[in-house]
């Protein structure tokens, strides 16, 4: 047997967003994978959120599954209270129904026999209580730099930081992020198009409760969403053209309030604007191989998704479970640290997440393709298939499922947690 090469880390996670620091600390957390060397590089890791409470502009829709992920860490119970906005309900419309009319679809959590649909949760909030979990903060160590080129060969992955540092691992993890920079470094393509929409992003109080509903209203730009936030607040994301969205940014807030008002067909009453307002930038990528030997991707340097269906960071989080697992039994089998990185045990995980991945980017995009035009035909299909799924049990047990992420092939971590 060959003799090992002596690296600084085991495993090198690059990229300490939502899904890097994720994986490093169900790596930390895991039997198997706890005796390993884990390193997390980002340039700019959480400063700790302010303990008011203040919720950032960033959040996102959290499902069951990510909750048993974020639990099976440790991060869960971190999140204060006021800051875990529990839904129970969605109600979703075409832009020429009405909430709760022919056209329109509630899904309910009794129907999914879990106790809510899922939370929205501020980015900052989220990331700071995994790097603030006891398991990560004993066992992962946090490089502040970043990666700016990278080498990878039969024994080990060596990355160069900005600082002029080398680090070598068995394994590198890419979780930089949609434009990743390790993906192109390792020479993966990513396939894919810039959507012709921008998200417009604020908070509004509304004269109605929100009743712990998310309401999503699909327009012929693209669909408006009121995530409920839990001081009584909802957050919007409404996807539209960019020169609306530019619009939305600027305009006098009155103005605005009252056109947010009525692209919800006023199912919540009348808007006040209480937040600073901003857009983003929307893309669909997929990264064309997930793996290299020494080298794999997850989170959004994978895939990146149009947020209509809240599952960037949820599609993230089970790669990372997925990973975790795919590793951790290639340890309990027998394999040596140094097997980490080969690309039979990586490709392991790639047809795994690669083939759940797809689908639910075929499936986000097509709706939205469906959704934002304003053509009659397409029209009539969108309402009658809201309706149809808005009757069968069976079809919205199938699609709750898949949001929640608990359908398809769910790694070990997320199953364990639903047994408890
Ligand atoms: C408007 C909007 C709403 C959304 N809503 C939802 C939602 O409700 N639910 C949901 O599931 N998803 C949602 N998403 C998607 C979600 O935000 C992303 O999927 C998620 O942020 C991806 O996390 P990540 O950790 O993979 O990447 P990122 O969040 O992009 O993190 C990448 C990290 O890598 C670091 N980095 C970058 N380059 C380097 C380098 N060279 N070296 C070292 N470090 C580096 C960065 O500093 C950063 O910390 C939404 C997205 C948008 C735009």
């Amino acid at each position: 047997m060959k003799p090992a090469v002596r690296t600084d880390f085991d495993v090198l996670v690059v990229g300490g967003g939502m899904v890097g620091a994720c994986f490093a600390a169900i790596a930390a957390c895991d039997p198997e994978l706890a005796r390993l060397r884990i390193g997390l590089v980002d340039a700019g890791p959480p400063v700790a959120p302010p303990l008011d409470s203040t919720t950032d502009l960033r959040v996102s829709a959290i499902s069951r599954a990510s909750q048993r992920v974020l639990l099976a860490i440790g991060a869960w119970p971190l999140i204060p209270t006021a800051h875990r906005s529990a839904y129970s309900e969605m109600v979703v419309w075409d832009a020429a129904a009405k909430p709760f009319g022919a056209g329109s679809i509630r899904f309910s959590a009794s129907e999914s026999g879990e106790p809510e649909l899922g939370h929205i949760i501020d980015n900052r909030r989220l990331v700071w209580s995994i790097y603030a979990s006891e398991r990560f903060r004993e066992r992962v160590t946090v490089l502040r730099s970043s990666v700016s080129a990278l080498e990878l060969d039969e024994d080990a992955a060596t990355a160069t930081l900005s600082d002029g540092r080398r680090v070598s691992a068995a394994l590198l993890v890419g979780a930089d992020g949609a434009s990743s920079a390790t993906r192109s470094l390792a020479g993966i393509q990513a396939r894919g198009w810039d959507y012709p929409q921008r998200a417009f992003v604020t908070h509004v109080r509304t004269e109605h409760a929100h009743d712990s509903t998310a309401w999503q209203r699909f327009l012929p730009h693209g669909p408006i969403a009121f995530l409920p936030l839990a001081d009584g607040r909802s957050s919007i994301v409404w996807t539209t053209t960019r020169e609306h969205a530019e619009r939305l940014v600027n305009d006098p807030v009155e103005s605005v309030a009252l056109e947010i008002g009525r692209a919800l067909d006023h199912a919540l009453g009348a808007i006040t604007i209480d937040a600073p307002r901003t857009s983003f930038p929307l893309a669909l990528s997929h990264a064309e191989q997930y793996c290299r030997a020494r080298f794999v991707l997850i989170g959004d340097a994978a895939h990146a998704v149009h947020p209509l269906a809240g599952q960037g960071v949820n599609l993230g989080f089970m790669d990372c479970a997925a990973l975790a697992e795919i590793l951790s039994t290639a340890l309990a089998s027998g394999g040596r640290v140094e097997s980490l990185g080969e690309l039979r045990v990586l490709r392991r995980y790639e047809r795994w997440r690669k083939s759940e991945n797809l689908l639910a980017l075929g499936l986000i995009d097509g709706l939205n393709r469906l959704f934002s035009n304003s053509s009659d035909a397409l029209g009539w299909v969108r309402r009658t298939g809201l309706a149809l799924v808005n009757d069968s049990a069976f079809a919205k047990r199938a699609l709750i499922g898949r949001a929640m992420g608990i359908a398809g092939e769910v790694p070990k971590l997320v199953k364990a947690r639903a047994r408890r």
